[in-house]
């Protein structure tokens, strides 16, 4: 207990860490929605390709369909990169004393930007 408390006590407070972590509760609820709905989306555009059976190479509708699934993909891919993001700070916030402080730098990452983006890893300056 002792401990924890002199670990807390390098990165961010007791108080800091609570509201940070309530910041990355909501955000990891609102990532893992948005990236169930675009894989719903996404599934739901592979299954239409695979009915309609267009040939991406000579039809301009099957290129444009390609476009679009290449597009669905990309936006998929970004959301799940977000909620990883924010399931490993979850994680390290808890068990990391280093929480909080730059993984460049190890300077203290500002409370403002850490409650705007609980996942970043990288103060202001070195994410410049
Ligand atoms: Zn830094």
């Amino acid at each position: 207990m002792y401990e924890w408390l002199v670990a807390a006590a390098k990165g961010v407070t007791i108080m800091e860490r609570r509201a940070i972590r309530s910041a990355l509760l909501s955000d990891l609820a609102r990532a893992a929605e948005q990236a169930a709905s675009l894989g719903r989306q996404f599934d739901d555009m592979v299954e239409a390709t695979e009915l309609t059976n267009t040939d991406d190479e000579h039809d301009p509708e099957g290129a444009t369909i390609a476009f679009e699934r290449a597009q669905a993909y990309s936006m998929l891919e970004q959301a799940v990169r977000d909620r990883t993001a924010l399931q490993d700070a979850l994680a390290r916030i808890d068990e990391d004393s280093d929480f909080g402080l730059c993984q460049r730098c190890a300077s203290q990452i500002g409370l403002e930007r850490l409650l705007a983006l609980p996942a970043t890893l990288l103060c202001v300056e070195c994410a410049r």
